[in-house]
C-alpha cells in the first residue's frame, strides 16, 4: 500500500468513454490498497479550441492584462476533466473529489501562461487520502498570491503532476500517455527503435530537451530535483491487466547509475530540426570579440545554443552559432544593428536548414572514443559536419537538415541500438 500519483494526457482524457476507462483504471489500483492522486490533462484538443476561441473574440496581444484572461480560458479545460473524472470513479463505487489548482492550492508565481510552482499545500489532499477519497487535482494550472488563476506552459500538466507528487513525497508518479515509453529515438524514424526500460534521469533531460517530446522537460527538471520516481506508460493496455504487470511497464527514470553499468554506452538518438546557424565572418581575432557578439544576442534575450569560432588567418576568424528557428530573423537583425557597426565587418551568412542530432548516454562518462564513432558513421554516409558540441553525457553534430534521418539511422545502427525485429508496437496512437 502506497501514495501513488497517476497522470493522465488528453488522449487518455480524450471521450467520455476513456475516461471511463481511467476510472477503472484507477479504481483497480485503489481496491489494490494504494492511496490515489490523479492528475489529468484538458481533453485531447481542448486546450487548443479555448485558445482558439480566444484569437476569434481578439487579436493576439501581449500584455498582462490578456495574458490573464487566455489563462483563465486555458484553465477550464482541465477543470471540466477532473469533474467527469470525478464522476466516473463515483460511478465504479470509489470514493472521489476533484480540485482546481487553486483549491489544493497549488501556488505559482504570477508569470501568466507559462508561471511556475511555488508550493503545494497538501493538509487538503493528505485529509482527502485519509477520508479514504481519491484525490483528482487538475494539471496544468495554479493560482498566484493575489488569487489570479496561472497556468504552466504546454503540456505543463506533467510538471503538476510531478510537483504533486514530490509535495506528498509519493512512492512513484506514473504518467500515462499515448506512447508505451521512452525509446532509444523517435520510431518513426527508425522503425528498429527499442524501448528503454530504464533510462536516467540526466539521459531524460538531454533527450527531452531535444526533441523527443515524451514529458515536458521541467517536469523533468522538476523530478531530477526532489528525486520523484517517475514512469512513463502507455494507457491505452487493457485497464484490467494485472497490476504488477502495469507497474514494470514503460520506461522507469531512474537515479542510480549502477543499473546502468552493464547497459550501452550509449542510451538515445536524439534530433532536431528547431535550429538555424548564424555566422559572422571576417571577425577580429581579438579578446572580447565573443562577448561583444554574443552578449548583444543574450541582451536580446536570445538562447545561443552551439557556438564554434575557427582558428584565425590574418587576424580574422569565423565565429558561428545556433539559435532557435524562430530566433533566426530577429537575431540576425540584433548583428546587424547592434554588432556590425563596431565590428568591422557585415558579413553575416545563415542557414535555417540545418539539423541538430545527439548521442546521449551517461556510460560515455567512462568510455573513450565514442565521439569518433559517432564522426566515422557520419562520414561513411558522406555527411558533413558543420558544427560539434559535446557535454559529458552527450555529443551534438550540425548537419544539413536533409540528411537528418539518415544520420539518425546511421548512429542508431553503430551504437547497436537496433532491435532485431522492427518495433511494431510503437504504441504512437
Ligand atoms: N492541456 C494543456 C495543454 O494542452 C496541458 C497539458 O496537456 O499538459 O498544453
Ligand atoms: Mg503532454
Amino acid at each position: 500500500m502506497a501514495l501513488i500519483v497517476h497522470k493522465y494526457g488528453g488522449t487518455s482524457m480524450g471521450s467520455t468513454e476513456r475516461i471511463r476507462n481511467v476510472a477503472k483504471r484507477v479504481a483497480k489500483w485503489v481496491r489494490a490498497g494504494h492511496q490515489m492522486v490523479v492528475v489529468p490533462s484538458a481533453m485531447s484538443g481542448e486546450t487548443n479550441r479555448l485558445l482558439g476561441l480566444a484569437k476569434e473574440v481578439a487579436p493576439a496581444r501581449h500584455d498582462e492584462a490578456v495574458q490573464r484572461e487566455l489563462d483563465m480560458l486555458a484553465s477550464t479545460g482541465e477543470q471540466v476533466s477532473v469533474g467527469l473524472l470525478a464522476l466516473a470513479l463515483h460511478a465504479e463505487g470509489i470514493p472521489a473529489v476533484s480540485y482546481a489548482g487553486w483549491q489544493v492550492p497549488i501556488r505559482t508565481n504570477n508569470a501568466y501562461t507559462k508561471a511556475r510552482i511555488e508550493s503545494i499545500a497538501d493538509e487538503r489532499v493528505r485529509s482527502d487520502l485519509a477520508a479514504g477519497k481519491v484525490v483528482i487535482i487538475a494539471g496544468f494550472q495554479g493560482v498566484d498570491d493575489d488569487g489570479h488563476i496561472t497556468t504552466l506552459g504546454r503540456g505543463g500538466s506533467d510538471t503538476s503532476a510531478v510537483a504533486v507528487a514530490a509535495a506528498l513525497k509519493a512512492a512513484e508518479c506514473l504518467i500515462y500517455t499515448d506512447v508505451d515509453g521512452v525509446y532509444t529515438t523517435d520510431p518513426r524514424v527508425v522503425p528498429e527503435a527499442r524501448r528503454l526500460s530504464t533510462v536516467s534521469f540526466e539521459e531524460m533531460l538531454e533527450m527531452a530537451s531535444m526533441g523527443s517530446k515524451v514529458l515536458q522537460i521541467r517536469s523533468v527538471e522538476f523530478a531530477g530535483k526532489y528525486q520523484v520516481p517517475l514512469r512513463v506508460l502507455s494507457s491505452f493496455t487493457p485497464w484490467d491487466i494485472p497490476i504488477a504487470e502495469e507497474a514494470a511497464s514503460g520506461t522507469l527514470i531512474t537515479f542510480e547509475e549502477d543499473e546502468k553499468m552493464e547497459q550501452a554506452v550509449v542510451s538515445g538518438i536524439a534530433f532536431n530540426r528547431d535550429e538555424a546557424k548564424v555566422s559572422i565572418l571576417g571577425v577580429p581575432d581579438r579578446p572580447g570579440i565573443a562577448y561583444q557578439i554574443l552578449g548583444a544576442v543574450a541582451d536580446a534575450n536570445i538562447e545561443v545554443d552551439v557556438i564554434i569560432q575557427n582558428v584565425s588567418h590574418d587576424g580574422k576568424t569565423d565565429f558561428s552559432f545556433t539559435v532557435h528557428r524562430n530566433e533566426y530573423a530577429r537575431t540576425v537583425d540584433v548583428l546587424k544593428t547592434k554588432v556590425v557597426p563596431t565590428l568591422g565587418t557585415d558579413r553575416i551568412e545563415g542557414d535555417t536548414k540545418i539539423c541538430k542530432v545527439s548521442i546521449v548516454g551517461i556510460g560515455m562518462r567512462s568510455h573513450v572514443g565514442i565521439a569518433s564513432k559517432m564522426f566515422r558513421a557520419l562520414s561513411e554516409e558522406g555527411i558533413n559536419i558543420q558544427m560539434i558540441s559535446t557535454s559529458e553525457i552527450k555529443t551534438s553534430v550540425v548537419i544539413d537538415e536533409k540528411y537528418m534521418e539518415l544520420a539518425v539511422r546511421a548512429l542508431h545502427k553503430a551504437f547497436d541500438l537496433d532491435l532485431d525485429q522492427p518495433a511494431a508496437a510503437a504504441g504512437k496512437s
